[in-house]
């Protein structure tokens, strides 16, 4: 075995002195002399073998450590004190330099200090590279700080170790509280959650995770970034509260209606899609409903857009009271209300059974009124009602049917809700048709009067009625009865009503210069629609005045019917008219709902029997007595009598005998042609 050559530990100490730039030295009391070893020379920049006093040795150092190195010095060489200390010295050509300087005591035979001797270490490298680490720790805090992100540092263990000022606000703690504290002691509430989840994955896969959350105690929306590393893991938390509240303000704006608070048309569009799908996979039903205020226009026009506004929210508060907590409400704009109804089962009879149920408690709603500053308001609906199941139908689909069924509970005289069915579908097609049919003929001129003579019961002639007809192209003649309710309903009879009146005043105009008929009377009958026209009277006279015919020679027929709505305006413009000479006849009398209170106020002159009643008048003794209790009602309002459908000479007698002066029949005539009407007249 053999042995390297051991090198002395002189050299050995020289080569540590000078890879660690570390220098000896060493103060002779007695002498005041020190002695430097290279190193220290090297560190110096002086010349080896350098050997000055402690003053000159002190000067190395800048002014402001001089007080220090002296202290210090001083405090080993009279009472034995050693120092460790770094301190910063000017070398020879006035480099600044860290220096870590060490001095020991040691003492002579008689115990005084005799010497003080130490190390000398150039550690200027290392202090910058502390102090390039601490000026950049100081900046990343004073950056972590400083930005609106709020930052948090785990430590591997789940330690806080570092939480900025925004994170302290956010989190609603402070850093003495949580500095050291496990993140999972601090907020229990998150363990197992969405964070614990994230977080423990980032650590564990070391990658990092983004996400958004919502932080239930401190009801915080997070937006959090999350970079793990060999210390731990760094959190940014971004507050998304208020981006979080706008847009779930945006969503309610899009999806619900201001007014009611209701979901509007988008959402129950989602809904509903939804529905169809569902019950395309569990063959289930469900239904649609839509709700149509009756009167929420008029109530609009007479008490003003913030009462109906109010009638709005209160009737939404009460549809909802009435439907179901899976059911949905949703407002579509106007006064129109749109549910769905939710499972109503597999069966279709029982659905169907549950859906009317609903509708029927959602009429009932309405009962009682609606108190609107200070008012009680009366409000009825029509309801619509269609059932679906599994089959494909598009939620426009299902709206049109609702909405079919709707108008037929309208049309059934409102307050009323109706069932959709294929047959209503089919009606409905035939109405549209028949519209369409309407409006044509009227462009084309397909409509013609006729007039029925009317007599006083010697057989006199007193006028005439004018009857509508209309001459189709493909159906011939097609009665009234099966068109005029389908024009009322379109709004057609305005303009055909406006045809007729004209057409008859022209007439009228033309009998005034004949001997023979300028006594005649020309009676038209006038149907609700054209009555409730607030410019029904203007029209009226403005047809006088262009025709030139004698106003007190036209008389309009009324029925009973329209005297439901509005009495007050109807008996104002009967008044207008009746000022111009124009008469006033009720027609089909006895059918309708006549109310004795009201009846006595109209500025009418004429009854007219409807024709069931002299039919029935020789059927029986009922038939009888009801003839004559209407003639007496007639002689009681001062009004002249007259029965319409006489067709036998003992229907006649009988009514003459009875009371009343007039009669139209066939037994007098059946309605003729405008030619036929003149050879009538000339005969007599
Ligand atoms: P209305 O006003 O009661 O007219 C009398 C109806 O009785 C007429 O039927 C007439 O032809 C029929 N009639 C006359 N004498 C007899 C008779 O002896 N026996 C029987 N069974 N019937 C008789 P029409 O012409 O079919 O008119 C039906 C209804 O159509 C009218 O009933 C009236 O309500 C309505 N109408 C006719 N023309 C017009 C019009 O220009 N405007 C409006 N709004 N309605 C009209
Ligand atoms: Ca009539
Ligand atoms: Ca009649």
């Amino acid at each position: 075995m053999s042995t390297s050559p051991r090198l002395p530990d002189e050299t050995l100490v020289h080569i540590a002195g000078r890879i660690a730039h570390l220098g000896g030295w060493i103060v002779d009391l007695l002498s005041d002399r020190m002695f430097w070893s290279n190193e220290v020379c090297d560190i110096l920049e002086v010349p080896h073998g350098a050997s000055p006093t402690v003053a000159e040795a002190i000067a190395y150092h800048p002014p402001e450590w001089r007080a220090r190195a002296r202290q210090l010095f001083d405090g080993c060489a009279n009472d034995g004190i050693g120092f460790d200390e770094e301190m910063q010295v000017i070398s020879a050509s006035g480099v600044r330099k860290w220096v870590r300087i060490t001095a020991e005591a040691v003492s002579g035979a008689e115990g005084a200090v005799t010497r003080v001797q130490g190390g000398f270490q150039d550690i200027t490298e290392a202090k910058h590279a502390d102090s390039d680490r601490r000026i950049l720790a100081t900046r990343l805090t004073t950056t972590l700080e400083s930005i609106t992100d709020a930052v948090v540092m785990l430590d591997r263990e789940w330690r806080f170790t570092f939480i900025n000022g925004t994170a302290e606000r956010l989190l609603q703690c402070t850093r003495e509280e949580v500095l050291g504290m496990n993140i999972w002691d601090r907020f229990p509430e998150a363990v197992d959650g969405p964070y614990f989840i994230q977080y423990h994955r980032a650590m564990r896969e070391n990658c990092s995770v983004a996400f958004v959350e919502h932080y239930a105690p401190l009801k915080l929306w997070t937006e959090i970034r999350a970079y793990p590393s060999e210390e731990g893991l760094a959190v940014y938390i971004l507050d998304i509260s208020e981006r979080k509240a706008s847009e779930a303000k945006i969503h309610t704006l899009a999806y619900f209606d201001k007014l009611t608070g209701l979901p509007n048309r988008e959402l129950l569009v989602t809904h509903v899609e939804q529905a169809i799908a569902a019950n395309h996979a569990a063959g289930r039903y469900r239904a649609l409903l839509i709700i149509d205020l009756d009167n929420f226009k008029s109530i609009n026009d007479t008490r003003g857009h913030d009462k109906g506004d109010l009638l709005l929210q209160m009737v939404a508060q009460r549809v909802c009271a009435a439907v179901g907590t899976a059911d949905i409400v949703a407002r579509f704009g106007g006064d129109e209300f749109v549910i769905l109804l939710d499972d109503l089962g597999a069966e279709r009879e029982l659905a169907q059974q549950r859906a009317t149920a609903a509708a029927g408690a959602l009429l009932g709603c309405f009962n009682g009124g609606f108190e609107i500053a200070g008012i009680d308001q009366y409000s009825t609906a029509s309801i619509g009602v269609t059932l679906f199941d599994g089959e494909a139908v598009s939620l426009d689909t299902l709206l049109q049917r609702a909405d079919l069924a709707m108008y037929q509970a309208k049309g059934a005289g409102r307050n009323a809700y109706a069932l959709y069915s294929p047959e209503l579908q089919s009606r409905l097609h035939d109405r549209v048709a028949l519209e369409a049919d309407l409006r044509q003929g009227l462009s084309s001129g397909h409509f013609l009067l006729h007039y029925q003579p009317l007599a006083e019961v010697d057989g006199r002639m007193t006028g005439v009625e004018a009857l509508v007809r209309w001459n189709h192209p493909t159906r011939g003649m097609v009665p009234p009865n099966d068109f005029i309710a389908p024009a009322e309903e379109s709004g057609l009879i305005l303009p055909l009503g406006q045809w007729v009146m004209r057409t008859a005043c022209e007439l009228l105009a033309r009998w005034a210069g004949a001997p023979a008929s300028a006594h005649l009377t020309m009676a038209v009958n006038v149907s609700a629609h054209q009555l409730h026209r607030p410019d029904f009277v203007a029209q009226v006279l403005d047809v006088l005045a262009a025709t030139g015919a004698p106003p007190e020679r036209l008389k309009l027929e009324l029925t009973e019917s329209l005297l439901v709505n509005d009495v007050e305006g109807t008996i104002a413009k009967m008044d207008q008219l009746k000022l111009a000479g124009v008469r006033f006849s009720l027609d089909d009398f006895g059918t309708g709902y006549s109310s004795l209170s009201y009846l006595h106020r109209l500025p009418l002159s004429q009854l007219k029997i409807d024709k069931s009643f002299v039919r029935d008048a020789l059927g029986g003794q009922q038939g009888a007595a009801i003839a004559h209790t209407i003639l007496a009602l007639g002689k009681a309002l001062r009004l002249t009598v007259l029965a319409e459908g006489v067709e036998t000479p003992e229907q006649l007698a009988f009514i003459a005998c009875a009371g009343c002066s007039e009669y139209q029949g066939y037994l007098y005539s059946r309605p003729l042609t405008e030619a036929a009407l003149a050879e009538f007249i000339a005969a007599r």
